[in-house]
């Protein structure tokens, strides 16, 4: 089967924005008014999707909510869930990448609202191009110019409007095209949510308005392609096709992003904001195309966007559904993927069948034979699939760059209120981790309980909430604890050597590993430099098993070392007594002895916080931060009180939602996310250390 949209009319968008700032109602009307015109093209779909419709319906499985697929002048828009929240780091990297161009939505009143920010931050990381869409513009002290002006100053973003809205607050009844000069009214009459709306001359109050504004428009982008620019500067009118490729050429190379507005509660301004979508929103051809590495060599290729390449793909989201098993969001980057057919998960390294391809509509799923680069699908089939896997040809295979998830910085204690719960406890956590690749999830063999990292208090909350009501599980949960690490200061070196002789075939393991700092976030790194006769090559992934078990349990408190580099320098090896055990605890040997040399330091997760309070509590809420090792970097005025920006250790920290509550009266508010793990102070780490050697948690 031939794919139905080409390429080029493909749109994979995300949807950005601040809690409340009306992403939700927006995607609804974008579903609405596209739906309308899908349902007219497509009524002989046949009883596949029906059949699917009804077993869905007895499971009740829920997964819409990763993406969903929408058509628009002939354009295919996947629009991939994008959430606003900080602690959900997670869904966001993930949805920044299998995107290509994001709308970012903004209220009209509180326009640039912190978290925003940080996301919006994200994208510029992605070099994502983006629209702007000013909503509630129906709001009393709406500005679209003052949202603009927030954008240029809070984003640093080249904010530049293609729209004026005419009336305002309750007057609000549409908007001014600066690119065909026309005015777009919708009837608040209409029975039909706005799908009809009028196309007029702009009202005679706001022409001078309209022509200044549509003047910066031109002098901004003419300058993206040359013969517009010549015809621009000759005096010479630019063809409403000549300005939309000028929008797009800029949009593209996100030297400008263009800001619509609109009021969607009242249904105006979605569809010009879906015409935007197409018009100045890169397919996937616009975008370059994806790089990955050859397993096993350190060969970088790329994979370009067309049907005939081989296949690869991105598996951006994993649903466990208790009985088709996991639903898997896939991003098709190059090549096609057939019903049926074996894909080959590099990560995993093992050989998947695809035995269905579903395209999720807003609260549909059809089932398709095909699924073609560009695409975002869900398919069913593999089973050891993680977030973040790509999937590829077997025959051309390709590992994509790995989504980036930060270390969990946060963790609580849970164990079953009864021993009978004990299996339902464990196969729901199972599945949290399946599905959050910064869930983490770790068995203390001292307690029996159960430790879940996570990123932050409210991710955590949702967690375990999700646990209870969700899946039902019966458990005790503990206080949430700060996931110290460890790492070294100084660099050091030790043998390692394991030889047993008792008689028939004995061990035989002996090696010499060498420790050295590595910069923050590097994590934990092994590098083999002995030879062949030394440390056979056979033994050397033994090696780095026993350091990294011998890593997770570090000499200062008993947590994991990281940031850390482990070379593997020289050894010996007997042909007969050597096994991989045998270099295994040779290599937890070596790596125990070495690191008593390094130094070891304590790391704690530092934060980076923004709060913001009314001017009246600012010394009180400063007084407070005193107390709580925080480091004040500046403080800004906003409309709705100052915004102070600071780093604090997270255990400073917990608990910060209710107090920053009740030192404002409620007027406060913070948002926190993790920044890096920092080295604890001598003082403050010799208070936690006797806690964990009295509980026998030091080795
Ligand atoms: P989300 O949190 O960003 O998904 O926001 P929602 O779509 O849930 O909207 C938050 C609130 O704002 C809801 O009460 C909406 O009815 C309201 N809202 C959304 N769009 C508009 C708008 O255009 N004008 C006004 N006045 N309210 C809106």
């Amino acid at each position: 089967m031939p794919r139905a949209y080409e390429l080029s009319k493909t749109r994979n968008i995300g949807i950005m924005a601040h809690i409340d700032a009306g992403k939700t109602t927006t995607t609804e009307r974008i579903l609405y008014y596209t739906g309308r015109k899908h349902r007219i093209g497509e009524v002989d779909e046949g009883t596949t999707e029906m059949d699917w419709m009804d077993q869905e319906k007895e499971r009740g499985i829920t997964i819409t909510s990763a993406s969903t697929t929408c058509f628009w002048r002939d354009h295919c828009i996947n629009i991939i869930d994008t959430p606003g929240h900080v602690d959900f780091t997670a869904e966001v990297e993930r949805s920044l990448r299998v995107l290509d161009s994001s709308v970012a939505v903004f209220c009209g009143v509180g326009g640039v609202e912190p978290q925003s920010e940080t996301v919006w931050h994200q994208a510029d990381r992605y070099k994502i191009p983006r629209i702007a869409f000013v909503n509630k513009m129906d709001r009393v002290a709406a500005d679209m110019f003052r949202a603009i002006e927030m954008m240029k100053d809070r984003l640093k973003a080249h904010a530049l409007a293609i729209q004026l809205p005419i009336g305002k607050e309750d007057e609000f009844k549409g908007i001014v095209d600066l690119v065909t000069m026309k005015a777009l009214i919708w009837n608040d009459e209409d029975e039909e949510l706005g799908v009809k709306y009028e196309i007029t001359d702009i009202p005679e109050d706001m022409l001078d308005e309209a022509h200044l504004h549509r003047t910066e428009l031109l002098e901004t982008v003419a300058t993206e392609d040359e013969s517009i620019m010549e015809k621009y500067l000759s005096g010479e009118e630019l063809s409403v096709d000549d300005i939309k490729l000028a929008i797009r050429k800029a949009t593209l190379k996100t030297s400008i992003f263009p800001v619509l507005c609109g009021a969607s509660v009242r249904n105006k301004g979605v569809q010009p904001l879906l015409d935007a979508i197409v018009d100045y929103l890169p397919s996937p051809v616009d975008v370059p195309p994806i790089e990955g590495y050859i397993p096993d060599k350190d060969i970088k290729e790329q994979r370009e966007s067309n049907d005939d390449a081989p296949f690869s793909a991105l598996a951006f989201k994993v649903i466990t559904d208790p009985d088709v098993g996991k639903v898997i969001f896939i991003r098709i980057y190059s090549g096609s993927l057939t019903t049926g057919s074996y894909v080959y998960n590099t990560t995993r390294e093992i050989r998947e069948r695809i035995s269905r391809i579903l395209q999720i509509h807003a609260n549909r799923r059809k089932p398709i034979r095909d699924a073609y680069s560009g695409d975002i699908v869900a398919i069913i089939g593999p089973k050891d699939i993680y977030t973040g896997d790509t999937l590829c040809d077997e025959n051309h295979k390709i590992i994509l760059e790995k989504m980036n998830f930060p270390e969990p910085v946060i963790s609580v204690a849970i164990e079953p209120k009864t021993e009978d719960e004990r299996e339902k406890l464990v196969k729901t956590l199972a599945r949290l981790v399946d599905e959050d690749p910064t869930v983490t999830v770790k068995s203390d063999e001292d307690t029996g309980q159960r430790i879940i990292s996570g990123m932050g208090e409210l991710h955590l909350e949702v967690l375990i909430e999700r646990m209870i009501r969700e899946f039902g599980v019966k458990a005790n949960v503990g206080k949430p604890q700060v996931a110290y690490k460890e790492s070294i200061s100084r660099k050091g070196k030790a043998r390692g050597r394991y030889v047993r002789q008792s008689g028939g075939r004995g061990q035989y393991g002996d090696v010499w590993l060498k420790l050295e700092s590595l910069p923050r976030g590097s994590g934990f790194q092994f590098v083999n430099e002995a030879s062949a006769n030394e440390v056979p090559e056979t033994y050397v992934k033994s090696v780095e098993r026993g350091a990294k078990g011998a890593s997770e349990n570090g000499p200062f408190a008993g947590y994991p070392v990281i940031d850390i580099k482990v070379i593997l320098s020289g050894g010996s090896f007997h042909e007969v007594d050597s096994s991989d055990i045998a270099f295994e605890i040779a290599g937890s040997m070596a790596f125990t002895n070495a690191i008593k040399q390094c130094n070891p330091v304590l790391l704690e997760p530092v934060m980076k916080i923004q709060i913001i309070v009314p001017m009246d509590y600012m010394g009180k809420v400063m007084g407070d931060l005193n107390a709580r090792r925080a480091q004040i970097h500046n403080v800004e005025s906003r409309i709705n009180g100052e915004a102070i920006n600071l780093e604090a250790p997270l255990a400073e920290m917990f608990k910060y939602a209710t107090q920053i509550r009740s030192l404002t009266q409620g007027r406060g508010s913070h948002t926190m996310e993790f920044s890096r793990y920092d080295v604890v102070p001598d003082n403050i780490a010799e208070e936690i250390v006797p806690v964990r050697k009295m509980y026998g948690l030091v080795r």
